[in-house]
C-alpha cells in the first residue's frame, strides 16, 4: 500500500513526532531528530527513546516508514578538509541517532561544491563520506535527495545519485529519495501523464527503483527548470494534480515513506485525504 504523511514537529522532544502524524491521519512521516539548524546536540535520553518507540506503537507506523532528515548545515560534499569533517562527524552523529529510536533511514541533500571543485571530484567525496558512516554504523541506510540544484548543490541530475551510489560500497546501505518539486524545478517535466512516464522511465533506467527509499510530495512554486527551491501546497503550484495521480496509481511507489513538505501544515491531513483519493480503486490494498 501507498504510506503517505508528512515532515511532522518533533518539538519538545523527538517521542512527540509519532503523535504529530497520528494527529494528521499519516502512515509515513518525516521529522529531524536534532535542532536542524544547530551542529551539537545533546544525546537522547534513553527515556526519550523508550517514548518515542511506544508512541511509534501508538501510532501503528512501522519504523522502516519513518524517512528522518538530517541537518541543513551538514555539507558531505565540502571541498574544505576542516568543513568535511565537522558535516562526516555531524552526520554520524544523525546516522547513530536514528540506529538508537530503531529507524532504517537517514535521508540527506547530498551537498554543495562551493565553487571550488568540480561536480564529479564532488560527487566522489559525497560517496566517500557515505562509505565513512556506513562502516561506523550497522542498521542504517544512507538515502540520497535528488535537489533542485539551486546554487552550487549537486544531485539534481539523475546521474549525479547514481555516480554517487556507484561508488557507494555497501550498496544495501544506499537509496535515494525523490521530490517532486526539486525533480520539477531540476527541468525534468512532471505535468502530465507522459511527462510522468518519461521522467520516471529515465530514473528507472539511470538510478533504478530498486533504489527508491522515499518521496517528498510537494507543488512547485518555480517553473519548470527554474533551478530554485520552493515547495507550495498541492495543486496550487506549477505541478498541477497529475503527478500525484500517477504516483499514487503506480506500484513502484509501494512501500516506502512518501511525505509532504509542503508550506501550509494546516492543509496537511486534507492533503493526505486528497491522495488517498487519487488513487483509483485497482491501486488499493
Ligand atoms: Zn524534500
Ligand atoms: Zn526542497
Amino acid at each position: 500500500m501507498k504510506r503517505i504523511g508528512a515532515h511532522v514537529s518533533a518539538g519538545g522532544g523527538v517521542e512527540n513526532a509519532p503523535l504529530n502524524a497520528l494527529s494528521i491521519g499519516a502512515t509515513a512521516f518525516a521529522m529531524f531528530t536534532k535542532n536542524q539548524r544547530q551542529w551539537k546536540a545533546r544525546p537522547l535520553t534513553p527515556e526519550s527513546i523508550e517514548a518515542f518507540r511506544e508512541n511509534l506503537e501508538q501510532a501503528e507506523i512501522e519504523s522502516r516508514f519513518v524517512l528522518p532528515h538530517d541537518s541543513y548545515l551538514i555539507n558531505l560534499a565540502h571541498p574544505e578538509a576542516e568543513g568535511l569533517k565537522k558535516s562526516r562527524d555531524a552526520f554520524l552523529d544523525e546516522m547513530m541517532r536514528c540506529e538508537q529510536l530503531g529507524l532504517e533511514l537517514l535521508n540527506f541533500h547530498p551537498g554543495s561544491h562551493l565553487g571550488k571543485a568540480t561536480e564529479d571530484e564532488s560527487l566522489a567525496i559525497v560517496a566517500e563520506s557515505i562509505n565513512c558512516a556506513l562502516e561506523s554504523t550497522s542498521a542504517v541506510t544512507a538515502v540520497i535527495e535528488n535537489t533542485a540544484g539551486q546554487g552550487t548543490n549537486l544531485g539534481y541530475r539523475f546521474e549525479h545519485l547514481a555516480a554517487i551510489i556507484d561508488r557507494v560500497e555497501d550498496k544495501k546501505r544506499v537509496g535515494v529519495c525523490l521530490d517532486t518539486c526539486h525533480t520539477f524545478t531540476a527541468g525534468y517535466d512532471l505535468r502530465t501523464m507522459e511527462a510522468c512516464d518519461r521522467t520516471f522511465g529515465e530514473f528507472a533506467e539511470i538510478v533504478g527503483f530498486e533504489y527508491l527509499r522515499g518521496v517528498h510530495l510537494n507543488d512547485s512554486k518555480p517553473e519548470l527548470g527554474a533551478r530554485v527551491d520552493r515547495h507550495e501546497s498541492l495543486g496550487k503550484g506549477k505541478l498541477g494534480w497529475e503527478v500525484f495521480r500517477y504516483i499514487m496509481n503506480d506500484n513502484r511507489f509501494e512501500e516506502i515513506p512518501m511525505v509532504l513538505e509542503t508550506v501550509d501544515d494546516s492543509l496537511w491531513p486534507e492533503e493526505i485525504r486528497q491522495l488517498y483519493a487519487l488513487q483509483e480503486q485497482s491501486a488499493r490494498s
